[in-house]
């Protein structure tokens, strides 16, 4: 049983739009391109890979560099 959300940048290889360098990162269920379902009503499937590895840590401020 694992309660961790894994994070994903991601890029659409139809329109290219992408998490904008990390603003917008997508979980594990977001798997479809949303301009592309919006403007064309097409579910064109990310291109998706892991932002950052999971992580024990428990500091709640831990910087991010
Ligand atoms: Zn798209």
């Amino acid at each position: 049983m694992t309660n961790s959300i894994r994070r994903w940048k991601w890029e659409c290889p139809e329109c290219g739009d992408d998490d904008e360098d990390g603003k917008y990162l997508a979980t594990d269920r977001e798997r479809y391109c949303g301009v592309c379902a919006g403007d064309c009503g097409r579910d064109v499937r990310l291109k998706k890979w892991l932002a950052e590895p999971p992580t024990d840590s428990t500091e709640p401020n831990a910087p991010v560099l």
